[in-house]
């Protein structure tokens, strides 16, 4: 196995930032980032005077409660650094040692930050995909619901509203992990905010399927928020002034339009894809490739001693490499889903034909073929630049 631990991890994102570095250095480069993660940065030279430590949040706070409640709902918002620092400041304030905190989303697995925030405050947590038998035991002090999982695997909305239902019978929170499903939920899926179906918290990440910098959003009860301000300011979880101005201009430029327009990119895509592949699935915004589905496809043509894990950042890399695509597995944090998705919402797809973006998937692929056997070769294109 090629890709084992955290730091394995941390090495394979750093040698993709060397490789991205590398291609934006040369003249006329090309450069796709279908992530769905732009990571935008979106500032005029006027505001970025507003950005010294005491005037910038001044005038910042205003306009973030006023888009960031049109966003997202809810009495109160809090801008963070990240929505795993929103999820670890809201377990801080909200959950207690020993007690239970259970986690309902659409497929497994959960974002990791969940249960590492569980086990630092040392409380019981448990991930549950099936209604049927759901129950919330006494001594339960937190219920999370994914509204869309790092997969863009969506809940139903009646779940939701049955799952929030049953908490508040016993009068316990409701926090939702909306990273993307703020928008993939309320957007493709036309269901309402997550505040609005009676979450207590919701938490969302300004630069999923929007044009935001890398950063997180609570919204919800006012009481609450406060709580959990508290530790993110303790612990400096809380969004910096350049990342909430930001955070501003992306919701303010936020058009559920340029979602919508990605289904018909889509439609066109598995039209071409047609029957030459077994493995791609259709995620709201596009297509991907999950690990095992990968693993299967590439199998067919004889045994292979890579994890399912290793053949997704190994095609992942590819495709930066050779193709200048930027996935997910290339460039993400430890823990991350490995699944090779590319999204055809991201602002980047204005500039590469379905067409063209087609046959760079097959050309990453037959590359992938030719060089899964050998582990030299597999190595250097994870871990090199
Ligand atoms: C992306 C994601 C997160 C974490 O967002 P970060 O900005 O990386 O902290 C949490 N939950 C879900 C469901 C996500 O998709």
């Amino acid at each position: 196995m090629i890709v084992n631990n955290s730091l394995d991890e941390v090495n394979k994102r750093e040698a993709s930032y060397k490789t991205i570095k590398n291609i934006i250095n040369q003249d006329d480069y090309y450069l796709y980032d279908l992530t769905g993660l732009s990571g935008g940065f979106l500032a005029d030279i006027n505001d970025l005077d507003l950005l010294q430590t005491y005037i910038g949040p001044s005038v910042f706070e205003e306009e973030i409660q006023k888009y960031g409640k049109a966003h997202m709902g809810g009495e109160k918002i809090l801008a963070v650094n990240r929505t795993s620092s929103g999820i670890l400041a809201s377990i801080l304030a909200l959950v207690k040692k020993n007690t239970n905190v259970l986690h309902f989303l659409k497929e497994f697995p959960g974002h990791p930050s969940i249960s590492r925030a569980c086990d630092l405050v040392n409380a019981n947590y448990k991930e549950f995909i099936n209604i049927n038998n759901f129950e919330i035991p006494d001594n339960t002090s937190l219920l999370v619901i994914t509204g869309s999982t790092m997969d863009h695997k969506v809940l139903e909305e009646d779940t939701f509203k049955k799952l929030i239902d049953m908490a508040h019978e016993k009068n316990i929170p409701v926090l939702v992990d909306d990273a993307s499903g703020a928008r993939l939920r309320t957007v493709i899926f036309n269901q309402k905010k997550a505040t609005d179906l009676g979450a207590d918290l919701a938490i969302t990440s300004t630069d999923k399927l929007m044009n935001g910098p890398r950063g997180g959003l609570i919204a919800g009860k006012k009481d609450l928020i406060n709580k959990i301000q508290v530790k993110a300011n303790q612990f400096g979880l809380e969004a910096q002034a350049p990342a909430i101005l930001a955070m501003i201009n992306g919701l303010k430029d936020f058009d559920g339009r340029n979602l919508l327009n990605s289904l018909s990119k889509k439609e066109e895509l598995l039209n071409l894809l047609g029957s030459s592949y077994g493995m791609f699935k259709e995620s709201p915004t596009g297509v991907m490739v999950q690990k095992d589905d990968l693993f299967r496809e590439v199998s067919k043509k004889g045994e292979i001693n890579l994890s399912p894990e290793d053949i997704c950042f190994l095609w992942s890399k590819i495709l930066l490499k050779k193709e200048h695509i930027i996935t997910i597995p290339a460039v993400s944090m430890p823990g991350a889903s490995t699944t090779v998705r590319f999204d055809l919402s991201s602002k980047d797809m204005d500039n590469l034909e379905v067409k063209s973006l087609f046959n760079k998937i097959n050309s990453s692929f037959e590359y992938l073929l030719s060089v899964v056997n050998n582990l030299d070769k597999v190595k250097s294109i994870i871990y090199l630049q």
